[in-house]
């Protein structure tokens, strides 16, 4: 049985008065029935860690190099955001992709660096509104999914999220049709490629305009194990309500 997850990415976002809404967060959640995850900004890493060192909510960063350590000036480690506190790490967004010209390769290597590290890799792939007009969706992710995806990849360091570029941030969302065929194609190419075991283990999450209105009908589609949330996660009143639909 897959345990749900709700996964906030703050993005480029959040100063230290913002981890107010950790606490808010807990408050409302003080016992909850899915994983928390929240990846704030390389800069409150350690200090979220803290925070919530007592409570359900686990810590991310938003991106690793693939090397452990170097002449990498202004990149993170993997392993420095293991000892900041971290537990996961988003990986291969394609606000990345696009603006720092990140490939699946170097995508897997940094899912690589973070399972080394003891990373759980939030995996992120979806296709452009070019690509879905062009009936390419299901190309794309099969793609995306054979590059992206390290060989050291369990049911527990490994968490996919399937991102429609154009629905991040746009408050655009696919039909649960669309959403189910998508997570169906990942699933089944998960199972062919690690097993029964690891394949039915992983988590998949739907990312994209996720909002309160809109959660409970993204979460009853089949095969979605959660979100991965960008502008309703920064404030607990929005991130909340869609823990509760995910509950
Ligand atoms: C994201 O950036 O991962 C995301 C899903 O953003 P939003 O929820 O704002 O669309």
């Amino acid at each position: 049985m897959r345990r749900k997850l709700a996964a906030g990415n703050w993005k480029m976002n959040g100063l230290t008065a913002s981890l107010g809404e950790l606490q808010s967060l807990a408050s409302a959640h003080p016992d909850p029935l899915v994983d928390i995850l929240v990846c704030p900004p390389a800069t409150l890493v350690s200090a979220a860690a803290q925070c919530c060192a007592t409570l359900p909510i686990a810590i991310g960063g938003q991106d690793c190099h693939a090397e452990r350590a170097g002449a990498h000036t202004g990149d993170i480690s993997a392993e420095m955001l293991k000892d900041s506190g971290a537990c996961a790490a988003i990986l291969g967004h394609s606000e990345r992709r696009e603006h720092h010209g990140e490939t699946s390769d170097m995508v897997r290597a940094k899912a690589r660096a973070a399972h080394a590290a003891g990373l759980i890799a939030v995996i992120c792939m979806g296709e452009s509104l070019a690509q879905r007009d062009a009936a390419n969706t299901l190309d794309i992710i099969a793609a995306q999914l054979a590059l992206s995806i390290p060989d050291t990849s369990t049911a527990e360091n490994l968490v996919i999220a399937y991102e429609p570029i154009w629905a991040i941030g746009t408050g655009k969302v696919p039909t649960p049709a669309q959403i189910g065929e998508v997570h169906d194609f990942i699933r089944t190419r998960l199972e062919r490629r690690f097993g029964p075991g690891v394949g039915r283990g992983v988590r998949i999450l739907y990312g994209g305009s996720v909002k309160p209105d809109n959660a409970d009908t993204i979460f009853r589609v089949p095969n979605v194990d959660g979100a991965l949330v960008g502008g309703a996660s920064l404030r607990a009143e929005d991130f909340s309500p869609i823990i509760h639909a995910l509950s």
